[in-house]
């Protein structure tokens, strides 16, 4: 019965979903907001579950002060990691990377460029994508087909269609991802905004990564709380 009951969810959730661009899960890194709603198709989970086995959290595994992020891919320059404060942003950078906005599409910002190097959180620096992966999808916003491994994370978007990319370290908003549309040999297309990313010539150095320091009031003082709530006369 209960084999018979999760099918018929899913056939109504495909009937719900189908009739408009439904949403791929295989994109999605993060489990549905609803699992029992959204029954998971391994098969289709097991790429990105690969890809991103290191990604649930953002792997900020460094000392107080700096570390190496060494890559598996010899092209990708290292980068240091500091605590600090992320980088200020313009009204329109904090529109998109804070409020989850959108640029206009065009052929501004880094939509054409084809020069080697690294794109980077303009937020807090980190490594989001290498040259090679950019391509040219006549979108009006910067295309990759991939990403720095463990760079980005995949969210269900607030609209349930599609698919959020942020950025791992500081979650700030990059853009969208979309797959099967046969743009290139990934078939996958990270449609990026410009005023998220930071653009560094290959050969010059690249700031350092920024991990956010913890707040000065962290977590919630429990104690305090339940003191409160008991200095409170009941009513
Ligand atoms: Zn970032």
């Amino acid at each position: 019965m209960k084999l018979c009951s999760c099918l018929t969810l899913t056939l109504a959730l495909a009937c719900v979903v189908g009739c408009d661009e439904p949403l791929d899960e295989s994109l999605l890194n993060e489990p549905p907001a609803v699992a029992e709603a959204a029954p998971v198709d391994e098969a289709a989970v097991e790429g990105a579950a690969v890809e991103n086995a290191s990604e649930s959290r953002p792997v900020v595994t460094i000392d107080d002060t700096q570390s190496e992020a060494q890559s598996e891919n010899t092209d990708e320059p290292t980068q240091k990691t500091v605590r600090g404060s992320y980088n200020a942003l313009s009204p329109n950078a904090a529109f998109v990377l804070l409020r989850k906005g959108t640029e206009p599409p065009g052929d501004g910002g880094y939509t054409l460029t084809k020069d080697p190097g690294t794109y980077i959180c303009r937020q807090c620096n980190a490594m989001l994508y290498r040259a090679d992966q950019k391509f040219e999808s006549h979108c009006g916003w910067p295309s990759f087909d991939d990403e720095i491994k463990g760079a980005v994370r995949r969210l269900r978007d607030q609209d349930g269609r599609r698919v959020e990319i942020v950025c791992a370290n500081c979650g700030g908003h990059l853009g969208h991802v979309f797959q099967g549309e046969r743009l290139t040999k990934k078939n996958v297309r990270h449609c990026v905004n410009s005023i998220s990313m930071k653009f560094v010539s290959k050969g010059k150095p690249l700031p350092a990564k920024i991990v956010a320091k913890p707040t000065s009031a962290p977590e919630m003082p429990e104690e305090k709380v339940t003191d409160k709530a008991a200095a409170r006369p009941q009513e």
